[in-house]
């Protein structure tokens, strides 16, 4: 019989756990900080609990993390991998370093199902939700395979190389709300990994009931709405959920969401050329958002041979920044990464798949 894998179970869950073999709770918040602190590989390796303890609990449980199926590094530093889960679906999640800080983008779903026309993940289509330790796993390698080296420049500063993580990998995350959430309170969580919720953004097109509810979270990140057109007619030819939650109360709901202390709400804009890039758009985009505490992230579209949009000229990126600037919009503009290694959202895992069902053709 396989075991029971402890990454990915809750605080509560873990406390279940402890209470049903007869040991004191502390033994569940050791654990939980080994899990998840420390982020341990083995129960062998939870030092302060005893070595009887550690071999019954080996007998039912083991520690695992998600396999990395492939690593790809980017000139650019950016490095992308490919997980394959138990029942052979593969994800992505990808490592970006900054000058002063790094990021790490996880999926929350294997596929997804919006099939937003733009991208790659909806053109591969759904298989289903990941669970909270397939969703931590991601963070947690990325984490182990990039200690701050003892080289680096700021060390001695303080967090000299902070981490951020941006749930805008594959999959909707609030489509998997409570295998989200539940990642979200582990990854927030001080005696967890311990990520400040400023640091920590979940990127949505706006599943408004559970938007509402996130917004009641006492474990909350800052929020980031997929927007891509500054009228519902466009946005419904790019999104097909806009029949469902209409951009209007999603902006709404978005405005009203309670950010983390120091952040702002952010909305995602995809450019794509000559579909939503001119200055009627940019016009348009900024009087829905001027005067508001909130910022646009302009996306160049990332494109691929499957995605039948081209990039926007870099002409028409500037103009269109500049229009919302001038409107008093704060506006940043997001830089390509890791295009030689098909950083693009999805590309990865659709390549290996095209590799797969050619190589199992007859
Ligand atoms: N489902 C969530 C999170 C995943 S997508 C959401 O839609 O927000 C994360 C961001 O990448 C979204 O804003 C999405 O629209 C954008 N994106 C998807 N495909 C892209 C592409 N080919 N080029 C640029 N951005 C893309």
């Amino acid at each position: 019989m396989s075991r029971t894998n402890l990454f990915g179970t809750s605080r509560d869950g873990l406390a279940a756990v402890f209470a049903e073999v007869g040991e004191p709770a502390f033994r569940a918040k050791q654990v939980y900080a080994w899990l998840y602190h420390r982020r341990a590989r083995s129960i062998a390796a939870m030092a302060n609990l005893p070595k009887a303890l550690r071999t019954a609990l080996e007998e039912r449980y083991e520690v695992r993390w998600p396999e990395v199926q492939e690593r790809a590094l980017s000139f650019d530093g950016t490095r992308k991998y490919l997980f394959r889960l138990d029942d052979g679906a593969t994800i992505e999640a990808v490592y970006l370093p900054e000058d002063d800080r790094r990021t790490i983008c996880i999926s929350t779903q294997a596929g997804c199902p919006l099939k937003c026309a733009f991208c790659l993940t909806g053109i591969a289509g759904y298989k289903r939700n990941l669970k909270p330790a397939e969703i931590l796993g991601q963070v947690a390698t990325v984490m182990e395979e990039h200690p701050v080296a003892a080289t680096h420049p700021h060390r001695d500063e303080g967090d000299p190389f902070p981490w951020n993580i941006v749930m805008m990998g594959m999959g909707e995350p609030l489509l998997n709300y409570d295998a989200t959430v539940a990642s979200l309170r582990v990854l927030l969580d001080p005696d967890g990994f311990g990520v400040p919720a400023r640091k920590l953004t979940l990127s949505t097109v706006g599943i408004l009931p559970a938007l509402e509810k996130l917004a009641a979270e006492p474990a909350r990140p800052n929020l980031a709405i997929s927007l891509h057109a500054p009228d519902p007619g466009l946005r419904r030819a790019l999104m097909p959920i806009e029949e469902k939650y209409a951009m209007g109360d999603v902006v709404d709901a978005a405005l009203r969401y309670p950010v983390p202390r120091g952040g702002r709400v952010t909305f995602e804009y995809v450019l794509l050329g000559g579909v939503n890039d001119q200055a009627a758009h940019a016009r348009a985009l900024a009087r829905r958002l001027a005067g508001r505490h909130v910022k646009v992230n302009l996306i160049p579209l990332n494109p691929a041979p499957d995605i039948p949009f081209r990039a926007p000229s870099p002409e028409a990126v500037d103009a269109f920044g500049a229009l919302l600037a001038e409107a008093g919009v704060r506006v940043s503009v997001r830089r390509a990464r890791g295009q030689d290694i098909l950083a693009a959202c999805g590309q990865l895992h659709l390549k290996k798949a095209a590799a797969a069902a050619a190589t199992s053709r007859p």
